[in-house]
């Protein structure tokens, strides 16, 4: 695994360039192959909530599903407390508890990189949507942003165990180039004060994925 890992991070920029020209096979997580972008837009998010439902559970709680999962286009998207949407973008909007992602910037995602790149982003704005409901408060924007990367490895993680999305080779690589393209509407995502630096953020992620949700 720690080879696994330190080769994905060493060669993250490679793939990067050769994501951007094409050239890297599509691995797929999703064990039924179903394997539409719609497909796997809807199992992240399914799955993810599945598993934050457990987890509410085991530890006496409830877990709130997001009030809508919307797709946008553009400049069209739904605003946020007043905030516009801006296009490439991903976000959890507390007030209305809702999860809204320009479509076309994902799914051109999930063409370059393959379906890890979904199975990032959705978990981590679903993370953004179980720190709404633990009342977790930071004093630094990018503490929330880590803790999000760290839910998303371990929502990962735990849905890689159970059996319903599986990890092959090149999938860790995959879920890292997609941890720099996940951005929230709040900040520009290609500032590093914003979600931490990429080795920030890979770090967090792996955190997440080997200790669980639990280390966040
Ligand atoms: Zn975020």
């Amino acid at each position: 695994m720690s080879d696994t890992v330190t080769r994905a991070l060493a060669t993250a920029l490679v793939l990067l360039l050769l994501a951007a020209c094409g050239l890297t096979p599509r691995p797929s997580m999703d064990t039924r192959e179903a394997d539409t972008f719609e497909d796997d837009v809807r199992a992240a998010r399914t799955l993810g909530e599945q598993f934050w439902a457990q987890q509410f559970q085991q530890l006496g709680g409830t877990y709130r599903p997001i009030e809508a999962f919307i797709p946008y286009a553009g400049e069209s998207g739904p605003s946020c407390g007043g905030q516009p949407s801006v296009p490439e973008n991903a976000f959890y909007c507390p007030r209305g508890h809702f999860i809204a992602y320009d479509q076309q910037w994902m799914e051109s995602l999930w063409n370059a990189m393959g379906d890890g790149s979904v199975y990032v982003i959705v978990p981590h704005e679903l993370g953004h949507a179980v720190q709404a409901q633990l009342s977790t408060g930071f004093a630094l924007n990018v503490q929330a942003e880590l803790q999000a990367d760290c839910y998303a490895g371990g929502t990962l993680s735990a849905l890689v165990g159970s059996g319903a999305l599986r990890a092959e080779e090149g999938d860790e690589d995959e879920l890292f180039l997609s941890l720099e393209a996940a951005g929230d509407p709040t900040d520009n995502w290609l500032d590093p004060a914003a979600h931490g630096t990429a080795e920030q953020r890979q770090a967090s992620f792996v955190k997440g994925y080997r200790e669980g949700v639990g280390a966040c």
